[in-house]
This record gives C-alpha cells, structure tokens and sequence, in this order.
C-alpha cells in the first residue's frame, strides 16, 4: 500500500471521528508532556480529571517545580506508578532551574529529559513542534500489525525495531502532528484488541489481517507478565483519636507514599499467633486492645498481586508505646493530606468514615 494513502485515510477519519480531549488544543510542551505522563498506561476517561487537576493546580512548569513533592504525590494519588510521579517533578525543576523553563525544542533534546523516553519525546516533539517522528505505542503496534500483517512479536527488540521503522517511513511529513494523533487515536477508537469495527473501516480493503482472518492473532505478543503474589498485614494502631502511620521508604512500590505498620507473610493469616516472632507485635498485643481482622483488601498491581488484611489495635492515652521509629501519630486531617496508596485510602474509607 501506498505510505500517502495509508496516512490520508487515517487523517481523513481523525477528521472525521476523534475526541476532543482538552491535551489536543494546545501546543505548549508542557501540557503535552503533563498529558502523555498521566495518559501512560491509563485510560483517558481515568487520566481527564487528573490532567485538569494538574493543569489548574501548577499552570506553568515553574509552579510544577516550586510544589513540595508530597504535594505534587498527593494531587497523583490513584494514578498508580508513583515514580512517574516524581519523575515528573525532578524534571520540572531542572527546566525551571536549569532551562528558565523552556522545553528543548525537539526530539533528541527532549529524549536527554529523565523520565522522558522515546515515546513521551516522539509525543511533545510532534505535538508540539510538528517535528515528523513517529509515536509507537500500544495502539500503534495493534494497527500497523494488522493493517500490515505483521506477526513478530512486540516485546522483543527486533520486532519493536522493524514497527519504528515501519512506522517512521509511514509517517506524514506534511502534517506529522495530526498524523500521530490519528493513529493513535485510530487504534484507540475503531481497530481496538477485541471489538475492531472492521465492517466500517476505512483501511478495510487493504488490512492483510482481515483479509487473512488474523485480526485477534495481531499483535503477537510473547511475554506473558508474571504476576508476584504478595501477602500484607497491616497493623492500625490508635490512640488519643490519631493513628500511627509511616512514610514508605524502601525500594519497594509506593515509594514516600504512607502507610500503616506492615508485615507480610507468605500467605494470608489465619491467627495473630503467626505473629508470634515479631517482637514489637507481641508487646503491643499485650498493650492493646486488637479488634477482629478487617476483610481481605485485593489490590491489582501490573506485576504484582497484593491481599491485605488490617487489625486495628487501640492503645489507652496512658499506655506508653514503644514504636518503631519510623511509625508517627497523625490526625484525622493530616492523614486524610499525606499520599497515600489506593489500598489504604480504601480501608481508610470503609473504616473511619
Ligand atoms: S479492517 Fe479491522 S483489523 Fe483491519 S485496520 Fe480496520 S478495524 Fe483494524
């Protein structure tokens, strides 16, 4: 098939069909980089609110870069992928700091940003300067696939080399800008995994999927993503009306997001006797009055599966308590404005309001 005629048709229907999303009227890098940080791996119905949120809350990259972290991890909280998050941040202040707040201006300046890769450059460079280099995400890989009947796989780096040639030989260098938003947009909307609407396709004719009967074979993908299983136990601990609760410091997920004190096991607890090698809990046992295990929390991670359990244990005022370090009392309020992961502000929820 012709290259022209593959991204006419695909503009021609963009034209025609795409959303209009608030991200798609402007040319400022900075929205378009807040818009492709939030949008990476959520929904845009998901990431609407949060690029508003962002957007009001820090309107240019400066008052992105003069936000406390904590902050700017609370306004992200639900979003998931925390280190994008900070990610987001650092790199504010270094074009604040160290650009006077000025993007560079294309695609291999903007790929030295952290946190920005070929993906999110491809996007800004583009969007916002209508330079012609190809974005290859997840709804790209699905239409070139189809529409060209490729079957390498698009976890491997040979496959993931040929799609970014394809897809940089495809591109419209009249109109770059929109031509990536089509796609992208195309492979969102119409040729999506499970429900391509095919019948009313404009490539239909020359889509070697469908001309093969391959459609739901395209893309390949071998990688299956293996899912660690994790058990958390989470232990509440309240006296005078405040709760202890600590800043996740370890190189593990939610990273500076709050929490309560946490065991895991390798499975879900049947009784607190399992616990009887911790020596803080048996002390505290000891000093407190525990209540009866909360139901067991799931929570679906990308690469991992948690289950969590939560014993709330209240300490009279005169009890003094031997804490961990790391474990401080908060109140309501300030509890309800540290970061904190989806898992707790759910118990959260069901339990204290
Ligand atoms: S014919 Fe179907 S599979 Fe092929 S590009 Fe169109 S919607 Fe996608």
């Amino acid at each position: 098939m012709n290259n022209k005629f593959f991204a006419n048709q695909l503009i021609k229907w963009y034209e025609y069909y795409h959303r209009d999303l608030p991200w798609r009227q402007t040319r400022n890098p900075y929205y378009i980089w807040l818009s492709e940080v939030i949008l990476q791996q959520t929904r845009v119905a998901q990431g609407l609110p949060y690029y508003e949120r962002f957007v009001n809350t820090y309107p240019t990259v400066f008052d992105l870069a003069n936000a406390a972290e904590q902050e700017v991890i609370r306004l992200w909280q639900g979003l998931g992928y925390y280190s994008r998050a900070r990610n987001l941040h650092q790199t504010a202040k270094y074009i604040a700091g160290e650009l006077n707040g000025v993007f560079p201006p294309n695609y291999a300046g903007l790929l030295r940003l952290k946190g920005i890769g070929p993906y999110t450059a491809a996007a800004i460079a583009s969007f916002a300067y209508d330079e012609p280099v190809a974005v290859v995400d997840g709804n790209v890989y699905r239409v070139l696939a189809r529409v060209f009947g490729i079957d390498k796989d698009i976890t491997g780096g040979e496959g993931q080399r040929q799609f970014s040639k394809l897809a940089s030989e495809l591109i419209s260098r009249e109109h770059p800008a929109t031509y990536n938003q089509a796609i992208m947009e195309f492979g969102a909307v119409h040729c999506t995994p499970s429900a391509p609407d095919c019948l009313l396709c404009p490539l239909q004719q020359e889509c070697l999927a469908y001309a093969t009967g391959r459609i739901h074979l395209l893309p390949v993908k071998d990688k299956k993503t293996k899912v660690r299983e994790r058990f958390f136990n989470y232990f509440v601990i309240v006296q005078n009306g405040r709760i202890a609760m600590r800043q996740r410091t370890a190189k593990d997920i939610w990273h500076k997001l709050y929490d309560f004190y946490l065991t895991e096991t390798e499975s879900n607890v049947q009784s607190i006797d399992e616990f009887s090698d911790n020596q803080f809990l048996t002390s505290i046992f000891s000093q407190t009055i525990l209540t009866p295990p909360s139901r067991i929390f799931t929570y679906i991670l990308s690469h991992q599966r948690i289950q969590a359990q939560f014993w709330m244990l209240e300490a009279s005022p005169e009890t003094v308590l031997n804490l961990p370090s790391d474990l401080t009392f908060f109140n309501e309020d300030e509890i309800e404005n540290v970061p904190k992961p989806v898992l707790i502000t759910s118990y959260w929820k069901e339990h204290f309001f």
